[in-house]
């Protein structure tokens, strides 16, 4: 026996940003893309935006259930200026992770929207197929005008050319979640946008 004994065990270094996730979410979580923070500077940002470009005007904000949740919440109580709600449910025929553009509205808005200045709120935008069936869909009920803010986009993935006026921000060809989006309705609710290690889709 030599008599030395092993060192101890350093404790694992934790990821950047896991510190903001709940504990019960760390070993599923491959890396944070987009800290809480981060997030929240943007849509300080992007909402000091929206009320200089939409003052005196009537804003409708039309989010996109359920994943543009979070980030409705979190504009509508940034603005200054006076702002109605209202909702779209939309799904669209695809697989799982993948859009086909064939879209079928879930639950339609609630007011009428002719003639008022309406942005969409949306989670993400990726091949841009449900967003383009979206805003023809409104822009044929003759409102103002139709823009839209995404928290994030995935512009290499993008199959049409969409007006994005207000994105927080380019995120790569990855399956994300968190802050609204989910994987099997679950990680909505995590402040911070994460990709998630491969064998949680293995299930
Ligand atoms: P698109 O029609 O632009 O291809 O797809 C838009 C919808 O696909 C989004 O509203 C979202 O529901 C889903 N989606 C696209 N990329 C992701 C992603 O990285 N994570 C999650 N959770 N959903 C996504």
């Amino acid at each position: 026996m030599s008599g030395q004994t092993e060192p101890p065990a350093s404790p694992a270094v934790p990821s950047p940003g896991l510190e903001q996730i709940p504990a019960v979410f760390h070993d599923d979580i491959e890396s944070v893309l987009i800290g809480a923070d981060d997030i929240h500077r943007r849509l300080d940002e992007l909402a000091a935006q929206v009320d200089v470009d939409y003052a005196d005007r009537e804003l409708l904000l039309v989010g996109v259930l359920k994943g543009a949740i979070f980030v409705m919440a979190d504009v509508a109580r940034r603005l200054t200026i006076p702002a109605s709600m209202d909702f779209m449910a939309v799904s669209s025929y695809g697989s799982s992770t993948t859009s086909s553009g064939v879209v079928r509205i879930l639950k339609d808005l609630d007011t009428e929207i002719e003639g008022r200045d309406v942005l969409i709120i949306e989670d993400i935008v990726d091949s841009g197929l449900t967003l383009d069936y979206l805003m023809k869909n409104l822009r044929s009920r003759k409102p103002a005008s139709v823009e839209v803010l995404s928290l994030l986009t995935k512009p290499t993935r993008r199959e049409i050319e969409l007006p994005i006026r207000y994105v927080g921000f380019e995120v790569p060809d990855v399956f994300v979640v968190g802050f609204g989006l989910d994987f099997s309705e679950s990680y909505r609710g995590l402040r911070s946008i994460v990709t998630l290690k491969p064998e949680v889709y293995a299930g």
